[in-house]
């Protein structure tokens, strides 16, 4: 209940308004996201990959209304790409269709989509697709494949394991050697579409784990470059302590080295697990927004642990 309530609070404008005119809300907000600048968030990647981990940057915002800040949002992508490039950082981007277009005019998102694509690939660089509700779902992966057809093969996509459909997608792009990062899903979907027990969410991620791991033994394990840069490999993204030693020891039983997949997790969420896995010598990534457009991810952020919102009211009270 709480869950639909705030899910549905991050889509609602009136919500925004009043929530971010709150000095409190940026301070909660604050742990989950890098900062509001592009500097701010760098510096955050760089104190990442000191600690051995690697970065996809994302700059914030999501259904864009119309096509100059669709063009704004890729702008911003590029020089993300630009500035990671120039300091040598070992990050990727991860887009939002959403926030480049897909909701005004598909045409507009996937010219914006190949200009972050290509300008990727020129500087060696990949590109994680996110994945949002299910109304945009086959939009995306439409615009994947698209990219795979023009010889595109530096993009990836998210996999939501709370959707019916995912066995059947991954199942496709896994054919087409698409990297998948693997997530639970963040958004509040019907039971006509999505598993509504967590339980079933959690066995689908595993099941979909195994449809990954098999890809890699069929593919073979992608080599690490001699600096250290981490090839687009299954990635699983999750905090879910359970879900991550299932993936351990599946790896394990097929042979695979511990560089046949990655962890990811979302910034300021369970350093110590991500240190911990970094010690045991897996790759792991951070997804590290950043940007004025923080409240709907913030939301999103709330709704997935009761505690966050705990924290977020005491701190209101605390003023
Ligand atoms: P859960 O079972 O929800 O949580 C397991 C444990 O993790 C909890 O017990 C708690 O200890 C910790 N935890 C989880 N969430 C929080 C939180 N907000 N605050 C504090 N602790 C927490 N979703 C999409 O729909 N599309 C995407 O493209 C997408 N990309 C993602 C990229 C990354 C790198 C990650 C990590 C997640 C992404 N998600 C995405 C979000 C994902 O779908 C889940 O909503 C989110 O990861 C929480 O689920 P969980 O797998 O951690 O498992």
């Amino acid at each position: 209940m709480l869950r639909a309530l705030l899910i549905s609070l991050s889509k609602a404008e009136w919500a925004k308004r009043l929530v971010t005119r709150w000095k409190v809300a940026w301070k909660v907000a604050s742990r989950f996201i890098a900062g509001e600048t592009l500097e701010e968030a760098m510096q955050v990647i760089q104190n990442l990959n000191a600690a051995g981990l690697n970065a996809t940057v994302d700059y914030l915002g999501e259904h864009t209304t119309d096509a100059e800040e669709a063009h704004r949002a890729t702008e911003a992508t590029l020089a993300i790409l630009e500035d990671i490039a120039r300091r040598n950082l070992h990050a990727n981007v991860s887009v939002k269709l959403s926030a480049i277009g897909l909701t005004v005019d598909r045409a507009l998102c996937r010219q914006n989509l190949e200009r972050i694509v290509s300008h990727a690939r020129s500087l060696g660089n990949f590109v994680r697709v996110d994945m949002e509700d299910s109304s945009l779902v086959d939009a995306t992966l439409d615009l994947i494949h698209w990219c795979y057809d023009q010889g595109y093969t530096n993009v990836g996509v998210a996999i939501q394991s709370y959707l019916y459909r995912s066995e059947r997608d991954t199942r496709r792009l896994v054919e087409r050697r698409v990297p998948i990062r693997l997530v639970k899903g963040a958004y509040k979907e019907p039971p006509e579409i999505a598993y509504p027990r967590k339980q079933d969410v959690d066995a689908n991620f595993d099941r979909l784990t195994d449809v990954l791991l098999q890809g890699v033994v069929e593919a073979g394990v992608p080599q690490i470059s001699a600096d250290g840069r981490i090839p687009p490999i299954p990635a699983l993204a999750t905090h879910d302590e359970a879900r991550i030693r299932y993936a351990q020891q599946r790896a394990e039983r097929l042979g695979l080295p511990k560089t046949a997949l990655e962890f990811q997790m979302l910034y300021g969420i369970r350093r110590d697990l991500q240190q911990e896995l970094v010690r045991a010598g897996y790759p792991v990534r951070i997804y590290v927004p950043f940007g004025t457009h923080w409240y709907p991810y913030f939301m999103r952020r709330l709704a997935e642990r009761p505690a966050n919102l705990w924290f977020f009211v005491s701190n209101f009270f605390r003023r």
